[in-house]
């Protein structure tokens, strides 16, 4: 079963073939607009729309294609993110004098800005951000009800990647060299909770306030999460200088 891109609501079949060169979509029942203009369209297209954050680029990208490797991006987030702390923290280890750096014990200096300690902290955070916001999307119908009839656990956790992309913008102000690396992550860091908001919202079918109430708890959790381990090395620091 397909979903018109307007609307949301469900439709036996995007378009109709009369023979191999000619193809017509067809339009949705309820909504009376053609349920799904991505079909013609060239994937460009629908890359530059989801870049947009048009809310039709993302039902399609998510019901109406074929589109499978969800896993791949995860796995591209992974590296990417874990790389962006790794070259963070590289920039605050360089930032030290020498004679700071004395005072460090070199285990705590080592493990400071191990990139494999980095994977499995980047890796925890972005499943515990996942889970939780499973969680408490469960919990909402639990609570209110009014499940839609197409969620899935899966549709939502595809959802939660591809909204997540976002987060590649700071692998390339890297790349770039860019000036201000902080106001920049904080911008980019603005526009993937858009994303992600506008993917939540496709899945679950709330407004911009509900999504937000389903997403609170995996922001909180992973900018905990992302934000312990510098915490820790921080206290590390601090009690070998006293
Ligand atoms: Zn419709």
């Amino acid at each position: 079963m397909y979903i018109c891109i307007n609307c949301g609501s469900e439709c036996k079949e995007l378009f109709r073939r009369y023979c191999p060169s000619v193809l017509k979509i067809l339009k949705c029942e309820k909504c009376g607009l053609l349920a799904d203009k991505y079909i013609e369209y060239d994937p460009v297209i629908v890359f530059v729309d989801l870049i947009l954050i048009e809310k039709p680029a993302y039902r399609h990208l998510l019901y109406n294609s074929n589109f499978k490797s969800y896993w791949k991006i995860g796995v591209i987030l992974w590296l990417t993110e874990s790389f962006r702390a790794w070259f963070f923290c590289d920039i605050n280890e360089t930032e030290l004098t020498e004679s700071e750096i004395n005072l460090i014990p070199n285990d705590a200096l080592q493990d400071y800005c191990n990139f494999y300690n980095l994977l499995v902290h980047t890796a925890l955070a972005f499943a515990v951000f996942i889970c939780a916001v499973i969680l408490v999307t469960e919990l909402k119908w639990f609570i209110i009800g009014k499940k839609p009839y197409k969620y899935s656990i899966k549709d939502l956790s595809n959802a939660l990647i591809v909204g997540s992309c976002g987060k590649l913008l700071g692998f390339l102000g890297i790349v770039w060299r860019h000036i201000a690396l902080g106001p920049y992550y904080f911008l980019v860091q603005g526009y993937t909770v858009l994303c992600l908001l506008t993917a939540y919202s496709v899945v679950c079918k709330s407004g911009r306030g509900g999504s937000l109430i389903g997403l609170i708890a995996g922001f909180l959790l992973y900018g905990y999460i992302c934000t312990s381990i510098s915490r820790l090395h921080l206290n590390i620091f601090n009690i070998t200088l006293t």
